[in-house]
Formats: structure tokens, sequence, C-alpha cells
């Protein structure tokens, strides 16, 4: 055991340190443990802080609501109270080892031991498998801090055992690496890749938390490049990518090393700060290309209708996923316009902003910003002739900001004028006809054929719409 509180970034909290208190007062031994003590180690951001004891949670329980702390029995199968102290959660669960899996997923029996050890060594990664008491300082019986100091994912014991017990650790070790900029130790890695296939028997919600973590962690180029076999079991539409020509003077890369690139140079233009659903898009900006592909009598690749095609994939994937409704629709609306002509003038600018406001309603001032972004990472991800596109984004850029101070109206509820307005200018009766109506009126103020004044749309209706 290392002594070891002055490693630590910081030191645990007070709400945390009473749990202990109560536990060992009891009687019990109490230890923090896991992503807190990971995190503590390594100065990120402070954890929620769990806790490992001795006790039984029946023991637990009656000890820490003796002291006055209320208890919620939060998953009482699995040895596991929640005691909250100053409004803050902390989750307490007794030493416990798993049993065999035999569905990949779910152990079949939870045992309760005595040794903290033992519950050390049931768990995935050696950076999660410290333990730490304010006293007795750092419990580290495999290593973690040497491997959170050379920046390491490695299992705690056997790795092909330890994916065989639960393929999810196949993806959870992908996902610490991503988040901590680590790599997967050599032995990890190769038992990684023989586990992947059976992520087929994790529930795609599941994978779907795991992957977005890798998506937000904006690491997911690393992903793709180093740990592609999980990356692909994890998202079958991505192994199709792999290798396919796309047999154009276009484009240097193939689909799959090209969505790297894009996820890359999305990280490299926004500093690190690419919008969550500008990440998932630039990951399956192209995942129909191999769905659409065709060759032409010059022996030219193309890829008719893969926007369209993938924004359809991409609402099957997201919601397969479990991603939230009006999330998938931002990330589905900038897939099916990443290849959406756009020139740094008024009308192209306006013409967007209204596209993607009834693609997308609501979005349509944050996802222009978020399509230009796509949209120049692609370009750089092509040959070197294309980046010259970067450039045309910057104009673009400023072309959106000049427009949108100018409050355009972006749906035909911010017209000047309503639908009553046209029942009564030009006679006709309420029905489908007049929402018809609207909708031209908004392209031709998009246009700017028309300002947007009441006067000027009374006018323009008498003189357009009459005539019609
Ligand atoms: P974070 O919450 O920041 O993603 P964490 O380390 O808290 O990271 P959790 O999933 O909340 O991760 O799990 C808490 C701890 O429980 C982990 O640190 C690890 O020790 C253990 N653990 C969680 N899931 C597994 C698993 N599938 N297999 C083995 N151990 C696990
Ligand atoms: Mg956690």
């Amino acid at each position: 055991m290392s002594q070891g509180s002055d490693r630590l970034a910081y030191g645990l909290p007070g709400y945390a340190t009473r749990v202990l208190e109560v536990l060992e007062g009891a009687g019990y031994e109490a230890w923090v443990v896991g992503g807190w003590v990971r995190d503590a180690l390594r100065g990120a951001p402070s954890h929620d802080v769990d806790v490992t004891s001795s006790a039984h949670w029946t023991q637990a329980k009656a000890a820490l609501e003796a002291a006055g702390i209320p208890v919620h029995e939060t998953g009482t199968a699995h040895g596991t109270i929640t005691a909250v102290v100053d409004g803050r959660p902390v989750e307490v669960t007794t030493y416990r080892v798993e049993g065999a899996y035999s569905d990949h997923r779910h152990p079949d029996e939870v045992r309760f031991v005595t040794d903290v050890r033992e519950d050390l060594a049931r768990r995935d990664f050696t950076v999660n498998a410290m333990a730490y008491h304010p006293q007795r300082g750092i419990l580290d019986p495999f290593g973690g801090q040497d491997d959170l100091v050379a920046g390491v994912i490695r299992a705690v014991g056997n790795p092909a055992e330890r994916f065989a017990e639960d393929a999810l650790r196949v993806l959870r070790a992908v996902r610490f690496a991503a988040r901590m900029g680590f790599v997967v130790e050599a032995r990890t890695h190769e038992a990684l890749v023989q586990a992947a296939p059976t992520l087929g028997d994790i529930a795609q919600e599941r994978i779907g938390q795991e992957l977005d973590g890798i998506v937000r962690s904006g690491k997911v180029a690393w992903a793709l490049e180093a740990e592609r076999e999980v990356m692909c079991a994890a998202l079958p539409e991505l192994s199709a990518m792999v290798g396919f020509d796309q047999r154009s003077v276009w484009h240097a890369y193939d689909v799959y090393v090209h969505t790297v690139h894009v996820c890359r140079a999305c990280e490299e233009f926004t500093a690190g700060q690419a919008s969550h659903a500008l990440r998932w898009a630039a990951l399956l900006h192209d995942i129909a290309k191999p769905n659409t592909f065709s060759i032409d009598d010059l022996g030219r690749g193309h890829f008719y209708g893969h926007p369209a095609a993938g924004a359809k994939m991409c609402e099957q994937i997201l919601r397969r996923l479990a991603m939230p409704q009006d999330f998938i629709a931002q990330v589905r609306t900038l897939v099916r316009m990443h290849d959406h002509r756009m020139y740094p003038t008024a009308r192209s600018t306006r013409r967007t902003l209204v596209k993607i406001e009834k693609a997308c309603p609501g979005y349509a001032r944050s996802l222009i910003y978020q399509l230009i972004d796509l949209k120049r990472a692609d370009a750089v991800s092509k040959v070197d002739r294309a980046a010259s596109y970067a450039i045309e984004a910057d104009e673009i850029t400023a072309a959106v900001r000049y427009e949108l101070s100018k409050r355009p109206p972006l749906r035909v509820a911010d017209l000047a004028i309503g639908g009553w307005d046209v029942i009564d200018r030009l006679n006709v009766r309420p029905g489908p006809i007049v929402g018809r109506i609207l909708d031209e009126l908004l392209i031709d103020v998009t246009n700017g054929e028309v300002d947007n004044t009441r006067s000027a749309l009374l006018r323009h209706l008498g003189a357009v719409w009459d005539k019609k």
C-alpha cells in the first residue's frame, strides 16, 4: 500500500468523509473506490464518490440511518445503497465479487466478501481498481497509479477472461482511453479485438451510452484508428466504409479514413470544442456512401443521394442507440445537408437558414455554424485542391453572421403578416392553400424579392398572387 493522500489533486469532500466515519465508527471497514480516486489522482474535475465497505448493505443502512443520514435502497441485489449527506448522494456497496457470466453481460450471482482486495480485483481496469482512505492512503494492488502516469488502460487480471465475463468492458476500455487521452495496453488491446464481436450480446442502449461517451470525448478519430475492430463491432455500419475505394479524383482516402480525417478536422477547427451534434454528424456524414456507390462509363465513382440516404441511416442508428429525438433531428439535418451548396451571399445564407429551420425547427441559428464547420472539415479531408474551401467557408461564416444580425424570418410564423391577412387580401377560403401561399411568401422574402414588412407583403400578395 502506498500512503499518498498528498498525491491527490484535491481532498475528499466532507460529505464523503462523513460516510466513511459513520461506517468505520460502527466497526466496519470502508474505502472510497473507482472513478473518484482515479480522477483525484490525475487532477481531473471531481467525480461522484463511491464507497465500498465490509458492511453488508443492511448493516451499512442501519449504521447510516442511526447517524441520521437518509438512505435509499438503489441496488440492493448488488449490495448497493445510496446515502445522502448535505444533499449529496454517496453510493455505498458491500465488498463483492461476481460469479460466472454466462451471457457476457450479467453475472449469474453476486457474492459478498470480506477483503477489499477481492472487491478491487473484480473491477475492470487498473486505473479503476484503486481505493483511498484519508488515513490509510491509497490501496493500489494492480499498479493503477503507474498506468495513470503512463497513460495506459490495462485490464485487471487476464484481459481475455475479463472481456469474456462482460462484453461491455470492451467499449468501456475505449471510452476511458478516449476520455483521458490514453492508449490501450498491448495485451488488453489484443483481447479487445478478440472479444469485439461479443458486443452483439449487449443491449443497444448500453452500446449507445458508451459510444456517446467516446464521441463526446472529442477523440473519436483516435478510437476509429486505434480501435477499429471495436468501433466497427459497436456500430456495424462503419464496417462497410473500411477500405471502400471512392474511385474519385476528389478523394485521396477511402470512406473510413476520410471519416477519421473529418472527425479530427472538426476538433481542429473548433479548438477541441466541437458540439455534440457536430461530432456525431462528422462520424456519420458518409455512412450511406457504400450503399449508394455507382461507377460511370469513365470509371469514376459517384454516391448520388448519399446525404439523404445517410440522414435516414443516421436516424435509424441513433434511434437504435436510444439517443434523444431532438438530438437525432440535429444530427440528421447536418448529415442531410453536408453537401448543400452555400455561397457567401445574403440569398444563399437565408435560403440555407430556412432549409435548416424546416428540417429541424428552432435550431437554424446554431446548426448553420455547425454545418459550416462540417463542410470545412469535409473539404480539407479530401484532396489538397479541395482544401481551399476552408477559406470560402470563412467568407460564408461572415455572411451568416451579417445576415443573422438582421434577424431574417426563418419560418412562416416570422413573417409580418399571417393567414388571416392572406384570406382577406386574396379572398380565399381558409385551408391548406393559405399555408402554401405563406410558404411561398417566405421563399420570396428569403430570395430578397420583397421586404418582410406588413405593407410590402400585402402589396406583394396583390401583385403576385392575384395573377397566379
Ligand atoms: P465514470 O462514471 O466517470 O464514467 P467510473 O469509474 O465512475 O467512471 P462507473 O461505470 O460509474 O465508472 O463505475 C464505477 C466503478 O465500478 C468503476 O470505476 C469500476 O471500478 C467499476 N465498474 C463499473 N462497471 C464495471 C464493469 N462493467 N466491469 C468491472 N468493473 C466495473
Ligand atoms: Mg461513475
